[in-house]
C-alpha cells in the first residue's frame, strides 16, 4: 500500500520512511502496560496508526490494523 487515495483527491505517498503523513498513536491504557526503559520496537507494535491528509486534513484511522478499511474523519471548522 505505497499511496492511498483520499476521498478529497488527494494521493497520499505513504511509503518514506519515516512518513509525513503517517501519525502513530497508543492508549492510555495500553500505554499504561509500560514502565522503565521501553522498547521502541515493542512500543511501535503497540501503536496504531493514521494517516492525515495534507490538503484537507481528513484522518484515516487504522483502528484494527491494515487489515481492515480506516475509518475517515473529516475536520469540522469552528
Ligand atoms: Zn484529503
Amino acid at each position: 500500500m505505497p499511496k492511498m487515495l483520499c476521498t478529497c483527491g488527494n494521493v497520499l505517498n505513504i511509503q518514506d520512511i519515516p512518513c509525513k503523513v503517517q501519525y502513530n498513536f497508543i492508549s492510555d491504557v495500553d500505554y499504561d502496560q509500560y514502565n522503565g526503559s521501553i522498547d521502541s520496537e515493542q512500543l511501535y507494535q503497540d501503536m496504531r496508526m493514521f494517516f492525515k491528509c495534507d490538503r484537507c486534513e481528513r484522518l484515516w484511522v487504522f483502528w484494527n490494523g491494515f487489515d481492515e478499511e480506516p475509518y475517515e474523519y473529516l475536520r469540522v471548522p469552528k
